[in-house]
């Protein structure tokens, strides 16, 4: 018996590592390995991007729409009644809020576009809050960016700088001192309406502020209401428009181009 004992023990494993062999067996080494490809398998030649060249002095692309470079209000009108822009133009290739003489917006229309345009706060500190500086961007005539001087100067989140008014929080307050120049660079994506004028997708804005993200691909809710909720109904392409918030705010606006998209 104790010689059996262990031949019976040796007939088990081999038994077994037999059972093993025949489900490693099994596995289908040839499916899991990839066919060996040549580089050019994965290489896609068409279409070809169009070529885009920067100013190398005024950094503005070669397919970029120029809106204001200091010389005139030539893209440019009164919101309110389609008449001359009454802003003011000062010498320094920069326009100014001219107090009380409302809104001016593009004469263009315009979808999606990537949108770079700098803004100035008044140097001068006049009032608190909501009424420091205040100015602000409106993509497609409805969807505000804001734009305010928020440096020592607290306010609601929702609609500091760089908030979408109301909507979305900036991720950071990226603002240059008081006074000084600030640029917004925009991404954004016009929302898209269905037959039945009901929103099919939501538009989006991106925005880097001095360089800086602080709004990363944000779904617009409507539109950026003072008071109550956003709305939606379906629209086109809209001019961009400026805000004059109607507090002397003094903002100034220079360097505006847009790129659509
Ligand atoms: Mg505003």
């Amino acid at each position: 018996m104790k010689k059996i004992l262990p031949l019976f023990c040796l007939c088990i494993t081999l038994f077994a590592c037999k059972n093993n062999t025949k489900e490693s067996k099994i596995i289908p080494v040839k499916e899991i390995q990839e066919e060996p490809i040549e580089p050019s398998e994965t290489e896609v030649w068409k279409p070809k991007p169009p070529i885009v060249s920067v100013n190398i002095s005024t950094k503005i692309p070669s397919d970029a729409i120029v809106l204001f470079n200091g010389s005139n209000f030539n893209e440019w009108t009164s919101a309110a009644d389609s008449t001359a822009v009454n802003w003011i133009l000062n010498t320094d290739k920069s326009m100014t809020v001219k107090d009380k003489m409302g809104d001016i917006q593009t004469k263009r229309n315009f979808g999606s576009v990537q949108l770079h345009i700098e803004w100035r706060s008044s140097k001068k500190i006049r009032a608190n809050g909501q009424n420091r500086s205040n100015s602000g961007i409106f993509l497609q005539n409805r969807y505000e960016v804001q734009i305010l001087d928020n440096n020592d100067n607290d306010t609601y989140v929702n609609g500091q700088v760089g908030a979408i008014y109301k909507q979305a929080i900036p991720l950071a307050k990226a603002s240059s001192e008081t006074g000084n120049w600030n640029s917004y660079d925009i991404i954004y994506h016009a929302p898209k309406f269905n037959s039945q004028e009901k929103m099919a997708l939501p538009g989006t804005i991106t925005i880097l502020h001095n360089g800086v993200l602080i709004q990363d691909h944000v779904s617009i809710k409507g539109t950026t209401e003072y008071i109550g909720w956003p709305k939606n109904s379906a629209h086109g392409k809209a001019p961009i428009k400026l805000q004059d918030h109607q507090d002397n705010s003094g903002v100034s606006y220079r360097n505006i181009w847009v790129r659509e998209l």
